[in-house]
C-alpha cells in the first residue's frame, strides 16, 4: 500500500490540523492521543512518509530510525515515564490490518503514568 497523503498524521505534520504538541525535532513530532487509553499516552511520529513499521525498517535512512529511536526516549523522559525518571512505560506500534493499525502513518503509541496490564487483550 503505497502512502495516503490524507492521513490524519500526515496533515498534522502540514499544520493543517493541530494537535497537543509534547516535542519535536527534525526527525519526529510527538504528541497526545486524542483519546488516552492511559493516564499517558503520547504518539511518536517520523517526520518521512512511512506507512508502518516494515515501511520504515524497509526505506527510512540510518539518521530517520536513530532519530526515531531517540525520539522515542526523549518523549519518555519529557513525561517523566523513562526509565531513569520515572516507573517505566509501553511504547507499541499496531502494523496493518492484524496489528489493528487505524492511521497509515507509522506511530509508536507510548502508554505510562499507570500499570499499564496485560501486553495484549
Ligand atoms: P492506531 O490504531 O495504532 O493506528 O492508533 C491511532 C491513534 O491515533 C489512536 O489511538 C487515536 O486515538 C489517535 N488519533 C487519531 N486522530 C488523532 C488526532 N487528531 N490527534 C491525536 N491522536 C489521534
Amino acid at each position: 500500500m503505497g502512502y495516503d497523503d490524507n492521513n490524519i498524521f500526515a496533515k498534522i505534520l502540514r499544520n493543517e490540523i493541530p494537535c497537543n504538541k509534547i516535542y519535536e525535532d527534525e526527525f519526529v513530532l510527538s504528541f497526545h492521543d486524542i483519546n488516552p487509553q492511559k493516564k499517558i499516552h503520547a504518539l511518536v511520529i517520523p517526520k518521512g512518509k512511512y506507512v508502518d513499521l516494515d515501511d520504515f525498517s524497509q526505506n527510512a535512512s540510518k539518521d530517520e530510525m536513530a532519530g526515531l529511536l531517540k525520539g522515542i526516549n526523549t518523549v519518555a523522559k519529557i513525561l517523566n515515564i523513562s526509565v531513569d525518571t520515572g516507573n517505566g512505560y509501553r511504547a507499541l506500534a499496531n502494523i496493518s490490518e492484524d496489528g489493528g493499525q487505524e492511521v497509515p502513518h507509522l506511530h509508536f503509541h507510548l502508554f505510562g503514568g499507570e500499570k499499564v496490564g496485560k501486553m495484549v487483550s
